[in-house]
């Protein structure tokens, strides 16, 4: 089913020039204070500088003091470098941003090492709103090129930002599943721009089981195409008491069920995107046996519609946190965010809007949403800083709290 076009709203509607060609901030796209407590950790030897003078590290022994005349800079560097007496430095965060594209998909993960993928790119045009929005999660990542770009599917919410993004952004290689397999004029027209805006550069085609060789994370795609991985390397299929109850679900013939849906695992800790996957194709994921194991961090699939989350599916991954991306008036029907929100395993459900068409019964608390009915800004994101203990935390750039969830 083709999802809404653009909604309603002031933020469409800006006759304000296009900000590019440039990286410098955009002008005060929400008067958030700046994120400063994870950026730092992404760049080394600021950080090991800090935790050097914020720890009180002891007086150096002579012997490198001497050597430290002879070899300054080596020396001094090797000091600095080095963890006080009896201190491990913490390793170092996976940042994962879950950018307001007004109910498409833009996800920013940054590793340890720095390398970056960004997972769609939200629509087209709105005077290159999501760009604006995808690169100032970027300069709080501290990132000023993205490594891997994968676009799930080619609906315009997700694809659509490519031809604005391409202009800014330095893109290492372009992911996607093949050729656009969905009749309709209006997805060929996307398609067709996606492939002009890429014309020239690297795009791979990847396929389930296939890798994103990304330094630090194990990054595996599960669907593509709508195929799916038959098992998962070091993952024991499990059984599944779910699928008995679970009605069968016609395909739909869209993009949709043919998304390239990635599994991240960091250390402990697993992420699950699997862009706009539909019921029929959650199911053969988790039955009869479970393939995926548990998770600890979910992106609600297709924005939260009930198209999707299937409720044999959440049981299964059973994740302790989910992010659900829609739009204001975009996604998130009753159905999918009830399904989610009384899953076993859940401790919270944020969400990038307020559902303004659905009931108070089926949002989240305001402090788990970003960007609220009534607010006086729009594009706040939510980020998520996790660590290889499995340990993990939420921001709401809105609000500047943070949430944190202790390793298990
Ligand atoms: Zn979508």
């Amino acid at each position: 089913m083709r999802e809404p076009a653009l909604g309603s709203g002031s933020v469409y509607t800006s006759t304000a020039p296009p900000l590019y060609p440039n990286l410098a901030a955009p002008a005060a796209p929400f008067p958030n204070p700046p994120l400063t407590e994870y950026t730092v950790s992404q760049m080394q030897i600021g950080a090991d500088l800090r935790s050097i003078a914020h720890h009180g590290r002891p007086l150096p022994p002579l012997s490198c003091l001497a050597i430290t005349l002879l070899l300054p800079v080596s020396c001094v560097a090797a000091l600095l470098l080095q963890p006080a007496s009896g201190q491990t430095m913490p390793a170092k965060p996976l940042l994962i941003y879950s950018i307001d594209v007004e109910g498409g998909q833009s996800t920013l993960l940054v590793a340890p090492s720095g390398a970056s993928l960004l997972i769609d790119t939200g629509w087209p045009d709105a005077n290159g709103r999501d760009a604006d929005r995808i690169q100032q999660a970027m300069r709080d990542a501290g990132v000023t090129r993205i490594d891997h770009l994968l676009i799930t599917h080619f609906h315009v919410d997700h694809v659509g930002g490519v031809p604005e993004l391409v202009k800014r952004v330095p893109i290492g290689e372009f992911l996607d599943h093949g050729p656009n397999r969905e009749d309709s004029d209006i997805t060929r027209r996307d398609y067709a721009a996606y492939l002009k805006a890429i014309e020239g550069k690297p795009r791979r085609i990847v396929h389930p089981g296939d890798t994103i060789d990304i330094p630090g994370l194990q990054t595996i795609v599960l669907t593509a195409d709508g195929e799916h991985i038959a098992a998962i390397p070091g993952v024991k299929p499990t059984s599944n008491p779910g699928c008995a109850t679970e009605p069968k679900w016609e395909l739909d013939t869209t993009e949709n069920p043919r998304s390239a849906g990635i599994l991240v695992t960091f250390g402990q800790f697993r992420f699950l995107d699997l862009g706009d996957l539909t019921k029929a194709k959650e199911i053969p994921l988790v039955c009869p046996d479970n393939l995926i194991g548990t998770v600890d961090l979910y992106l609600v699939d297709h924005h939260g519609f009930n198209l999707s989350n299937s409720r044999a599916f959440v049981d299964a991954i059973h994740p302790r946190v989910a992010i659900m991306n829609n739009g204001a008036h975009k996604a998130g029907s009753p159905e999918a965010w009830q399904t989610v929100h009384q899953s076993p395993g859940i401790e919270d459900l944020w969400m990038l809007h307020t559902a303004e068409d659905s009931d108070a019964a089926h949002n989240s608390s305001a402090a788990l949403i970003a960007n609220p009915k009534g607010a006086t800004t729009d594009g706040a994101y939510l980020k998520v800083v996790a660590s290889p203990d499995g340990s993990f935390s939420v921001t709401n750039s809105r609000t500047g709290e943070t949430k944190k969830y202790s390793a298990k």
